[in-house]
């Protein structure tokens, strides 16, 4: 399926921007008047971190004219091992701008636009009315939810891309000629099932192969060109180094772009929607949840305490809770581990920032440890509480 291009061409190109994007202008299917397409086209861009970043900088290089970037965080160091739109100097600074620097190094005939703001339901409809096309490298289920009902609702396309570990996926939604993300993903996972790249890990480089390809995609729609990855997931394997591509139907009973939609507006509140904990987690932690500090005071009086730790082994070894014992939260849940807890010492669970021990606690409960508690906050808070020389990750 081949598709109309998104954006009317500009009036003309300069002398400049005909010497700069000579490799374009010698592609026939680009030619002249695809570049026009592209300097008119207004790309928002969600976040400017691990997909953000290859995506602003190729987006930038080829021509687009206008570039917005929505992103609130500030620069990390442990974000300059995958987010290469960043340098050194710019740790500490807000990604948006620092984004933006670098876009104007590699092209000033781009007009950027800055979002120094966090996407939510009151201003997602402004920002994105002001764009043709939307790039989405966000890394938490709550706004990729918002960025699909904003976009199904102002019948804007988006192209979506995901990465964990050596995983990637990217697709195109646009629910006016194929499926959205709710026609793929109905439901949003249980929560603590899918970890997050900040608790999984990603390959720094699987951030530049899923990026290229939303650009890729990106240049097919603005321009109208090739065949858009509308109604087909690609799924990229970087260890097997395979490409699939599964074809995603429209759903005709999706909820949002189905025949008989109940979702007719932004919902409420995406991060309730996506729930931080499941119920019975919930209801778990209610009388079981402690502080670090007061671990920590259990640990120094010397109280008969099994200590364990539910994240996974590589997080373990970045850092520790002194005293603590590695058992994942899979081998709880499955109740694999279960045989190695004892039935006569105090249970505190842990995990990195309290919602993995929480799921963790609501199965030791049903299995009868009744009096097992969880750290709330987890490793998070015992840096913060106990000792902030331990390395945050
Ligand atoms: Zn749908």
């Amino acid at each position: 399926m081949s598709l109309p291009p998104l954006v009317e061409p500009a009036a003309e190109l300069t002398v400049d921007e005909i010497r700069r994007y000579s490799r374009h202008l010698i592609i026939p299917d680009v030619g002249v008047e695809g570049q026009k397409r592209l300097k008119n086209a207004r790309v928002l861009c969600v976040g400017a971190g691990g997909l953000g970043s290859p995506a602003l900088l190729y987006l930038a290089a080829a021509g687009v004219g206008t570039l917005g970037i929505i992103d609130f965080d500030t620069v990390d160091e442990s974000n300059l091992q995958r987010q290469v739109i960043h340098g050194v100097s710019d740790v500490g600074r807000s990604k948006a701008e620092s984004a933006a620097a670098s876009i104007r190094e590699i092209n000033p005939l781009v007009n950027v636009e800055i979002h120094n703001t966090a996407l939510d339901r009151d201003n997602v409809r402004e920002i994105f009315s002001g764009y043709d096309l939307i790039v989405d490298g966000t890394d938490n289920f709550a706004t990729r939810y918002m960025v699909n009902d904003a976009a199904v609702l102002l019948g804007k396309p988006y192209v979506w891309g995901s990465i964990y570990r050596f995983d990637g996926q990217a697709s195109v939604f646009w629910a006016e000629h194929g499926p959205c993300y709710r026609c793929l993903y109905p439901e949003p996972p249980p929560p603590g099932m899918v970890p997050s790249c900040a608790e999984g890990g990603v390959l720094g480089v699987l951030c530049a192969s899923i990026g290229s390809i939303q650009v890729n995609e990106a240049i097919k729609l603005l321009a109208g060109i090739g065949e858009p990855l509308v109604g087909r997931l690609m799924v990229y394997d970087a260890l097997e180094m395979s490409y699939r591509k599964i074809k995603v139907r429209k759903d005709p009973n999706c909820v949002l772009c189905g025949e008989n939609p109940t979702v007719t507006d932004l919902l409420e509140d995406y991060e309730d929607f996506c729930g931080a904990v499941s119920v019975e987690a919930q209801e778990a932690v209610v009388d079981a949840t402690i502080t670090a500090a007061e671990l920590k005071e259990w640990q120094d009086a010397g109280k008969d305490i099994f200590l364990v730790d539910v994240r996974e082994p590589a997080e373990y070894e970045i850092v520790r809770i002194p005293g603590s014992t590695l058992i994942p939260k899979g081998e709880i849940i499955s109740g694999e581990a279960l045989a190695k807890l004892p039935q006569d010492r105090q249970i505190v669970l842990h995990c990195k920032s309290g919602v993995r021990s929480a799921e963790a606690l609501a199965a030791l409960k049903a299995a009868g440890f009744r009096d097992a508690v969880h750290v709330q906050g987890g490793v998070l808070s015992w840096i913060k509480q106990i000792d902030p020389s331990l390395p945050a990750y």
